[in-house]
């Protein structure tokens, strides 16, 4: 069976069609008795929850009471990995402060430990310029 198709079944077994956490609920229970068949339809259920907004938090709560095999094999989803990849990777080079990404118009300063983006500096700035008139 078609991922669509499969994923249409599980939001006629969802507790809220419209809610694409629950949607994902329904296709993990779908994904535990069809087995590894049922991947492709998971990975789709988790990029419409992803689209629609809901955050890896939220997915990973979801998860938490699903077996563990159910849970590792949903998180080795080609999309998931590459996901959390990303994640990783934004992290790694977002400012520490206001997790902007470093680009053509955000410049950053990098520390030990840390990076700061210039809107971060120039707030920094002003919160250090107010504190100094105070004294
Ligand atoms: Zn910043």
């Amino acid at each position: 069976m078609e991922p669509a198709d499969l994923l249409e079944q599980a939001r006629s077994r969802s507790a809220d069609p419209a809610n694409p956490l629950e949607n994902l609920a329904a296709a993990i229970a779908i994904g535990r008795e069809l087995g590894a068949e049922a991947d492709p339809m998971l990975d789709l259920a988790l990029r419409e929850a992803r689209e629609a907004g809901i955050s890896w938090a939220a997915i990973l709560e979801r998860l938490a009471p699903a077996p563990r095999s159910v849970r590792r094999r949903l998180l080795a989803r080609p999309f998931t990995r590459r996901r959390l990849a990303n994640r990783r990777r934004k992290l790694e080079t977002a400012c520490s402060f206001c997790r902007r990404q470093p680009g053509p118009r955000v410049f950053m300063v990098y520390g030990e430990g840390g990076r700061i983006c210039h809107h971060c500096v120039a707030l920094a700035s002003d919160i250090v310029a107010d504190l100094a008139k105070r004294r």
